[in-house]
């Protein structure tokens, strides 16, 4: 292979392009990234981004690297603030604009974008959180006195919330499901994570939806389905992201909540693999597919993915323990594995003290694990995981922890 393209200029793409170097090839790489930004880190602008209280400091965006590292030391050629519109599999070219960038191996690390509600589009005050000019706007709205209001409490909603709490903002969430994050982590720890919204004084209101978001070219109100009304300055809508595959449409690769990938990463299209927040692939380790939006997958797959494109003939399925991490207030929450459990048991700390450990158990088998506050541990309970971990022998580690 001579020519690698990598689409989608951020974590993902980013560690596609080191990972080609690192394996010592040494073809043309371009990548090719709609936004104008050199590839950034995303997860700090919902927390450190935002909770800087100084007005007359700017944070720094969370550039990974320089544009002279990634054109002198990576040899990358950048293609930035233009989106790839076609991916010709036929011809190998991706179009970006008018022009064509022919390629042997392509990489799609296009990410996923916010969801948006309907009928908000062009009234101001209304936002969404994925881009650093995202970030940059939510900030500016986040001022003296404005009321808030957070649709989705929801990883980047509930962030919102501890932020504007921490600047002293009157701050309501709204969640259509009974509790925050019950998808990432259940309903019981979903409970923990109503109880740091509601001692930081955040007003979350689960179980109803927004019927309507009123104002004048502004935003004024929220009114929700069960009839109440919220005043609002700004509302950051948080409900999740869609994989960004529209500019696959046609292109033969099979597109199913986003690129449906095997066990290596590859498409099945000679040559095209996917990593990232869009792809999904088959993780062999739970037998089943999945498609993450995790900081620690997106950057592992990218590797993993360039990796068995540049040598298909040795290539290894990508199998990992899903990890995220979320700070909320002066909380950090992690969850490692999945939360599809038959029994979730607090087995460290309680769920009322701001400090627990909670396991996850499908049939007889440790599945999941999370904490809140509890850093040192977590990362054990994902070894165990990836060890497919008797329950009984997951309880006993725990025990012995509690008991050191
Ligand atoms: P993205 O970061 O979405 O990047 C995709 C890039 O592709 C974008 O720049 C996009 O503009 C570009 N693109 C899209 N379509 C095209 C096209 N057609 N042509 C060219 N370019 C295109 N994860 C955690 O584990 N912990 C956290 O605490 C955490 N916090 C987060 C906070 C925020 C505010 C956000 C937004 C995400 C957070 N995440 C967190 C998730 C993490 O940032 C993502 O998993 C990660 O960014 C995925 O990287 P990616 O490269 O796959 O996709």
């Amino acid at each position: 292979a001579e020519r690698l393209v990598v689409v989608g200029a951020s974590l993902a793409g980013l560690r596609a392009v080191e990972a080609a170097r690192k394996a010592g090839f040494t073809g043309a790489i371009t990548l090719v990234g709609s936004e104008q930004h050199l590839p950034y880190d995303r997860p700090p602008l919902s927390k450190a981004y935002l909770d800087s209280l100084d007005p007359g400091v700017r944070p720094e965006a969370p550039v990974f690297r320089t544009e002279s590292y990634l054109r002198d030391e990576l040899a990358v050629e950048l293609r930035l603030g233009a989106a790839a519109t076609v991916l010709d599999t036929g011809s190998r070219v991706v179009w970006v604009g008018d022009r064509e960038v022919p390629y042997d191996l392509a990489v799609v690390a296009t990410g996923a974008i916010a969801r948006t509600l309907p009928g908000t589009a062009g009234l101001k005050g209304v936002y969404t959180l994925r881009t650093i000019d995202d970030a940059v706007a939510v900030r500016a709205a986040l001022e003296d006195g404005a009321r808030a209001v957070v649709v989705g409490a929801g990883f980047i909603g509930s962030e919102v919330a501890s932020a504007a709490r921490k600047r002293g903002l009157d701050v309501t969430v709204v969640e259509s499901l009974p509790t925050p994050l019950v998808r990432a982590v259940g309903e019981l720890m979903g409970e923990a994570c109503t109880s740091l919204h509601r001692v930081n004084g955040t007003d979350l209101r689960c179980g109803v939806a927004v019927a309507e978001i009123r104002g004048e070219g502004k935003v004024e109100q929220v009114v929700l389905s069960d009839g109440s009304a919220v005043d609002a300055d700004l509302v950051v809508v948080g409900v999740g992201a869609t994989p960004a595959t529209e500019w696959l449409d046609g292109s033969g690769v099979s597109l199913d909540n986003g690129v449906v990938c095997d066990a290596t990463l590859s498409t099945g299209v000679s040559g095209v693999y996917a990593a990232g927040d869009v792809a999904r692939w088959h993780n062999p380790l739970f037998d089943r597919a999945m498609r993450l939006e995790h900081w620690t997958s997106a950057a592992e797959q990218a590797a993993a993915a360039v990796r068995n494109a540049l040598d298909p003939a040795s290539a290894k399925p990508y199998q990992t323990v899903p990890y995220f991490w979320s700070d909320w207030y002066d909380s950090r929450i992690q969850f490692v594995g999945v939360p599809q459990a038959e029994e979730v048991r607090v087995v460290d700390g309680d769920v009322a003290g701001g400090r627990c450990v909670a396991l996850y158990r499908d049939g007889d088998r440790l599945i999941g694990a999370l904490t809140i506050n509890g850093q040192s541990v977590i990362m054990k309970y994902r070894t165990l995981i990836t060890k497919r971990t008797h329950w009984r022998d997951a309880l006993e580690f725990a025990e012995s922890r509690r008991a050191a």
